[in-house]
């Protein structure tokens, strides 16, 4: 594969409201380790990734992971620690203007990966295929095919829609791409952010910024059924069954 510089941006800067616990849910422990420590050890481990931003909630959050999950566990790529904003793609605009302003020019005209720190169990083949695409395509995500069939509710709750059922995917992350790309990209949706508002446009994911302020095509890349988004109490469970299952978590419980 080409070598060019690659940061990961794993995010943690969300309340995690729908999990209704008191801790938030990327530091509730599964097999001994905080939920957040498992996404930054699959990139420490990728030889492909050079350096990791890390974003949380606040300043007290900041000194919390560096002590307690950065340097408690040795992962020497996470090289930033950030505060978030309100929104994911706040968060998410945060990082890419740490790399963009203060990462140097390597970083900048390298690669970006976008990772939710609620999702556990990415492991170094999704990392290694992401990237991958970004090289060939500029811009890709995980995703895999629905194995439901989706239908599209109006505002009564009625079904509107029924998508074919092999063109539904289901979104996750990573979402790779050319940092220039998706930094320019995020700037003009920062310039458009109270038109957005105003007509009620959710941004729910870095796909649907470039889908919209670029006319780059983002490519669906294979993820995995077990790199599920950690949201309500039972995801708890069956993200420890997934990662006790690729032998994530023997080593961490001795
Ligand atoms: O809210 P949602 O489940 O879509 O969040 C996905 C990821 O984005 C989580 O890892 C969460 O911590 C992160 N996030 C963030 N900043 C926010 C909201 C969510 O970093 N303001």
């Amino acid at each position: 594969m080409e070598k060019k510089f690659c940061t990961a941006v794993v995010l943690a800067a969300g309340q995690g409201k729908r999990m209704g616990t008191k801790v938030a849910k990327q530091y509730l422990q599964i097999g001994g380790r905080p939920l957040l420590y498992y996404a930054l050890d699959a990139f420490e481990r990728s030889p492909y990734i050079d350096a990791v931003v890390l974003v949380v909630g606040d300043s007290k959050q900041i000194s919390y992971c560096r002590e307690t999950i950065v340097d408690a566990y040795g992962l020497k790529k996470v090289s930033r620690i950030i505060a978030g904003g309100k929104e994911r793609y706040d968060s998410v605009f945060c990082a890419l203007k740490e790399i963009g302003e203060r990462m140097g020019d390597a970083a900048k005209e390298g690669y970006v990966l976008i990772h939710d720190g609620a999702r556990p169990a990415v492991d170094e083949t999704i990392i290694e295929r992401c990237l991958a695409a970004a090289q060939k395509d500029r811009a890709c995500v995980a995703a895999m095919p629905s194995k439901d069939t989706v239908k599209l509710a109006d505002e009564n709750g009625f079904a509107a829609g029924t998508p074919p059922r092999d063109r539904v995917w289901i979104v996750q992350t990573p979402q790779a791409f050319e940092f220039p790309l998706i930094y320019n990209a995020y700037r003009r949706m920062e310039a458009e952010k109270q038109r957005l508002e105003t007509e009620g446009i959710r941004i729910t994911d870095d796909a649907m910024v470039v889908e919209t302020f670029t006319d780059v095509k983002v490519k669906l890349v294979e993820g995995s059924y077990e790199n599920i988004k950690v949201t309500t109490p039972e995801d708890l469970g069956m993200a420890e069954a997934f990662l006790r299952q690729k032998g994530a978590l023997e080593t961490k419980e001795k």
